[in-house]
């Protein structure tokens, strides 16, 4: 070999070597690229779900590349049926595969249905078949709907007060339960007494028309139940009053709280304060009650006896619920701003003793706007207590109050103009009539009695 070939020929190896490795950079990138992407699909759907067979459900399949072919099977022991499938011309990164019963069922019923899932994407990986994911659930058959049975309710509910009902409400596998209100108001029951039973304070809001309920019962399946709770229904008239917005008011108690804003409120005029307290602050301070005053305890009970509410030993009433208010800036025609009083009024002598008639736990305990100082304690059964304007709080939030205890003093904090005990009662978060929790004979009635009653349903 002379000394030019042997150039050439390591020139052409050279070459080869050269053209290889453009080759396996170019396979590397090509794998590497999104064309060869090696993500399986994703199929929502958990190992094991309750399924009534009269109702589809929706897997949702996604993937990035996009989905190519899809394919479900419906199996028992003894047979398997295809369900589906589905070639997509145009790939889609997401699809809903609807999961229903074949029209031509099973030969032999069962409880048990086994629901696989195929799903391939676009990619170009695996020799151009793509990436395929595979997903198996068992799928329990329940076409049962829950029972609902109503046992005792109180006899009347009136506008802004309270009343009780206790029920049955059975199923295998329940999943959610409560009572839904013709105003949006969502009322969680508690278990009362036995398996299987429920008791539930509902509230008929002061500012609502009108009242209806129903207990609504959810399996894990989707099978519903309503039941309608039906109660005698008492349309209270609620007093309107026309208060004069003096100078002294304006300049003392309204600019005072307005500091507790100085952001909103300090480019208002007098009037404009006024209505901004009266109303926005009040909102916002009520929201926080309710927001406090909201939550139902989940275990069993078979007690709730309560002595009827009287926080202050001589207290007179000196401001009433419901109270419709109106202000008026210097004629009675000037009306400036308006508000709902959403408790009573109580006053005796300077900072006297508060006392808490039933026990309790202190959920709230802490200044709240216009209702200055407040407690907020929680009775059981969804059923708060609220004390505002109070001069000493002598209780923390999480104490535990004994009956007849005394947690804190009156004063005139807030918007308070003297020294007096704002009482509010609260049925999951929404503001009720005092009177009823403070009248023996109608916790007798509408409470201890209906609560017997039932127990002596449930025990027969
Ligand atoms: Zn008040």
């Amino acid at each position: 070999m002379n000394k030019n070939s042997k150039k050439a020929s390591s020139l052409g190896s050279f070459i080869t070597i050269l053209f290889l490795c453009g080759i396996a950079i170019g396979a590397y990138y090509a794998l590497k690229s999104p064309a060869f992407e090696k993500n399986r699909p994703k199929i929502d759907l958990p190992l094991e779900r309750f399924w009534n067979t009269h109702k589809s459900f929706n897997v949702k399949i996604t993937d990035d590349s996009g989905l190519k072919e899809i394919s479900a099977y419906l199996s028992n022991n003894k047979e398997r049926i295809k369900i589906a499938s589905i070639t997509l011309k145009n790939p889609v990164k997401k699809y809903d595969l609807k999961i229903k019963y074949p029209k031509i069922g099973f030969e032999y019923g069962s409880d048990n249905f086994k629901l696989t899932i195929y799903a391939t994407d676009t990619s170009k990986w695996n020799f151009f078949r793509g990436n395929t994911a595979l997903k198996v659930s068992r799928l329990k058959i329940d076409d049962k709907k829950p029972d609902l049975f109503s046992l005792t309710t109180s006899y009347g509910i009136t506008r802004g007060g309270s009343a009780l009902a206790i029920f049955k409400a059975t199923d295998e596998n329940l999943k959610e339960l409560y009572i839904q209100t013709n105003f949006g108001k969502k009322f969680k029951p508690t278990p009362f007494y036995k398996e299987g039973y429920y008791a539930v304070l509902l509230a008929w809001p002061l500012k609502e028309k009108r009242f209806s309920a129903k207990v609504i019962a959810i399996d894990e399946a989707g099978n519903k139940t309503r039941a309608r709770l039906s109660f005698f229904l008492k349309n209270k008239k609620y007093r309107t009053s026309y208060l004069q917005a003096k100078e002294s008011f304006i300049n003392g108690k309204i600019t005072d709280l307005a500091e507790d804003k100085p952001e909103e409120t300090q480019n208002l005029t007098p009037t404009q304060k006024l209505r901004f307290i009266n109303e926005i602050y009040r909102t916002q301070n009520d929201a926080l009650i309710k927001r406090y005053a909201s939550k139902v305890d989940h275990n069993r009970f078979d007690e709730f006896n309560l002595k009827p509410f009287y926080p202050l030993k001589n207290g007179k009433v000196v401001g009433s619920f419901g109270d419709h208010r109106y202000y008026y800036y210097k004629n009675r025609e000037n009306i400036i701003s308006e508000s709902y009083h959403l408790g009573i009024d109580l006053a005796s002598i300077k900072m006297d003793n508060i006392l808490i008639t039933n026990p309790g736990v202190v959920v709230f305990a802490n200044y709240n706007g216009i209702y200055g100082n407040s407690l907020i304690i929680y009775h059981g059964l969804g059923l708060y207590t609220v004390y505002g304007h109070c001069s000493t709080l002598l209780k923390s939030r999480g104490d535990v109050v004994k009956g007849g205890e005394t947690a804190a003093k009156t004063g005139a904090t807030g918007l308070a103009l003297g020294d007096h005990l704002h009482f509010s009662t609260m049925v999951q978060g929404v503001f009720v009539r005092p009177a009823e929790w403070m009248d023996s004979k109608w916790i007798q009635t509408n409470i201890t009695d209906v609560i017997n009653t039932a127990k002596k349903m449930i025990d027969k």
